[in-house]
């Protein structure tokens, strides 16, 4: 039977229903925040009243990016999730090599040894302090996906490193991978990279494809069958949402409608309600669909990019077909 792995257990496609495809909700340590200390998301109780927010607006599920060593707290979700009624996908996997110190120990392992680590965390359990070691303490929380991440306009040899291990990963658990693309850079060559390492572009989605809004370059990466994540909603620092509009006009004339998936990303306190920012966890489903409603999208195009299209991107592959 397929399935989707949540910090709570397994769930049927059917049952995930409306999705946050790209989200933050604990953030609580790692060098993530010495750089960057908006980024810290290290209240629970602010972590349920979002999520309340979410769901009393029709959201229920979310997938969480944040991999190792980038402030998951799995236990954390794991109460969230049960507290609000929320699905949480949480992640293995690493971010961009920025957020890791050199002396991590993801700079001196094998992509075989990587990988063994990868999918100790899908299969048995999310290690708690992300290796950091000395002991190994995993929460009952797995991992759901496998985050790995490129920088803007390259993959370095740790980068590269890090997509071999998760292709060894895929290959043995069947979990999707989830790419950053900095500024929806190297989706092309994030898909060829997987590709040669023999994963199907349907189990890979891409985030933050809106930040380069070229409907060419998301046809190209479409066709391959792989999500593109698009979180701009909301955050209009970047463009302001008519650009998303008529991208995803663009994609659903273009019959790839089926291909686009959500998120906020709101991974910063000022985005958060709960924090006393905005646009909020729950924008996309409090003012997104209603602009896309106005902009004549049918109830049954929302429902594929919320619904649907978050049911296949993240499905566990079949092991060994
Ligand atoms: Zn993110």
């Amino acid at each position: 039977m397929t399935f989707i792995r949540s910090v709570l257990g397994d769930v049927p496609p059917s049952a995930l229903g409306v999705t946050n495809s790209h989200e933050h909700v604990l953030i609580a340590s790692g060098l993530i925040l010495k750089l960057e200390p908006d980024f810290r998301l290290d209240s629970i109780e602010k972590g349920i009243e979002e999520l309340c927010d979410f769901h009393s607006k029709g959201g229920r599920a979310l997938v969480e990016a944040s991999p190792i060593g980038a402030g998951r707290d799995p236990d954390g979700l794991r109460s969230i999730s049960a507290a609000t009624g929320v699905t949480i996908i949480s992640a293995t996997g690493f971010h961009k090599t920025k957020y890791y110190l050199d002396s991590h120990w993801r700079f001196r392992y094998s992509a075989d040894e990587i990988a063994r680590l990868f999918i100790e965390e899908i299969e048995i359990g999310i290690e708690k302090s992300g290796y950091e070691g000395p002991f190994i303490r995993r929460s009952e929380a797995r991992a759901g996906i496998i985050k790995v991440a490129s920088d803007y306009q390259v993959m370095d040899l740790a980068t590269r490193t890090a997509f071999q291990a998760a292709a060894i990963a895929h290959a043995q658990t069947g979990a999707p991978v989830l790419t950053h693309t900095e500024m929806g850079t190297m989706a092309i060559a994030q898909l060829e990279t997987l590709a040669a390492l023999g994963i199907d572009s349907k189990h890979v989605v891409l985030s933050h494809m809106d930040r380069n809004p070229d409907l060419h370059l998301h046809k190209e990466v479409a066709q391959t069958g792989a999500f593109l994540e698009y979180d701009g909603p909301g955050r209009v620092k970047y463009f302001p949402e008519s650009t998303l509009i008529g991208l995803i006009r663009g994609m659903v004339e273009a019959g790839l409608g089926g291909q686009i998936l959500l998120g906020g990303d709101t991974a910063r306190r000022s985005y958060w309600k709960a924090y006393g920012g905005g646009p909020g966890v729950a924008y996309i489903l409090e003012h997104f669909t209603d602009r896309m409603r106005c902009d004549g999208f049918s109830q049954q195009q929302i429902d594929d990019i919320l619904i649907h299209n978050p049911a296949r991107a993240f499905v566990f592959a079949k092991v060994g077909t």
